[in-house]
């Protein structure tokens, strides 16, 4: 006799569905499908179907745009959630300060900001992501990142427990943060009042320099590598005589050589062929460990 196992997530199929491609969810819209693909409405069902997933082993991801991400091609036999749901987009200014939830777009948020007149995250323009994405990366680059704002954030471990973390006991470092709570669910920052024009003109420039010195209209994932102290990983690439270089579908982009581009018909496992022979290469010539700033899954 075969037995069927029971739904995990039963009483939740509004939330859940299985065998999803994520490919679409991602920027380099390459990668295999998630076993469960779990979008909650709100912080009960969250909280439910997280607790589910820990009754029964099931592996956990949390998604946000997919930006700094690669999907293996046999995809994820556990559940990723993703906070995409209009309750985790929410966005409420309160004079200098503005409270969100995890699912915000980083470049709406953006242009939100700055029609109110409030300065602090243009240093985020033209950077892929989700509010929770980028508090959980501490996303930015030479001109500031997002932790520089953050006031407080809402985390929730895996059992459903919600607690704060505020200011004072957050670091945000080159990539990371000190949270290690699974979920983040939203987080308050705190701007500074300035003239729209001028926040507008600053944002204008960021997003120009981005555009001009990173490959932002292909389908890649960010830096693959992190810079190491004081020096640049980019440039160790070029250096290493890679910009150019292809495995399949995946090119180490000409504009940037710490941006893996993927062309039609690339798969993960050739930019992760790719990730390995750049690594080697920089070695050979610099005895440098390149480390990864792409999130792999699973
Ligand atoms: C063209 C391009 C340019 C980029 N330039 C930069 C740059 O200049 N600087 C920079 O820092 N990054 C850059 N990135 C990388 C990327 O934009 C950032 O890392 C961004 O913060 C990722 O956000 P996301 O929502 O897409 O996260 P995802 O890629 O979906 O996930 C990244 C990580 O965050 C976790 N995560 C996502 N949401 C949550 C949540 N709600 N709770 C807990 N964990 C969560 C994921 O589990 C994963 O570990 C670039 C990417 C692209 C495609």
């Amino acid at each position: 006799m075969i037995m069927k196992m029971a739904n995990p997530f039963s009483g939740l199929s509004e939330a859940v569905e299985e065998n999803v491609a994520l490919k679409p969810f991602t920027w380099y819209k390459i990668g295999g499908p998630a076993r469960w693909f779990i979008r909650p409405r709100n912080v009960e069902e969250l909280q439910e179907a997280s607790k589910r997933c820990l009754e029964n082993n099931i592996p956990v991801y949390v998604l946000g745009l997919g930006a700094n991400l690669l999907v293996s091609d046999e995809g994820v036999n556990g559940a990723v959630f993703r906070l995409d749901h209009e309750f985790w987009r929410r966005v409420k200014f309160d004079k200098t300060s503005v409270e969100m939830g995890a699912g915000v777009d980083m470049q709406k948020l953006i242009v939100r900001t700055v029609r109110q007149g409030l300065a602090g995250i243009e240093c985020l323009a033209g950077i892929p992501g989700t509010v929770g994405g980028g508090i959980r990366m501490n996303a930015g680059g030479k001109f500031g990142d997002f932790g520089a704002v953050v006031q407080k954030v809402h985390v929730m471990a895996d059992d459903g427990t919600l607690f704060e973390r505020t200011k004072d006991d957050l670091v945000f470092e080159y990539r990371s943060t000190n949270i290690a709570a699974r979920f983040i669910l939203g987080a308050t920052i705190e701007l500074e009042e300035d003239d729209p024009d001028r926040i507008m003109k600053r944002t204008k420039e960021i997003w120009m320099y981005k555009r001009n010195t990173q490959p932002l209209n292909t389908k890649n994932c960010g830096c693959i590598f992190k810079n190491p102290r004081g020096l640049s990983a980019g440039a160790l690439i070029d250096q290493a005589g890679l910009k150019g270089f292809k495995v399949g579908g995946a090119e180490v982009s000409e504009k940037h050589a710490n941006f893996i581009v993927a062309h039609p018909g690339c798969s993960a496992s050739d930019v992760m062929k790719l990730v390995k022979i750049i690594r080697e290469k920089v070695f050979e010539k610099n005895e440098i460990h390149l480390e990864s700033e792409v999130q792999i899954w699973p």
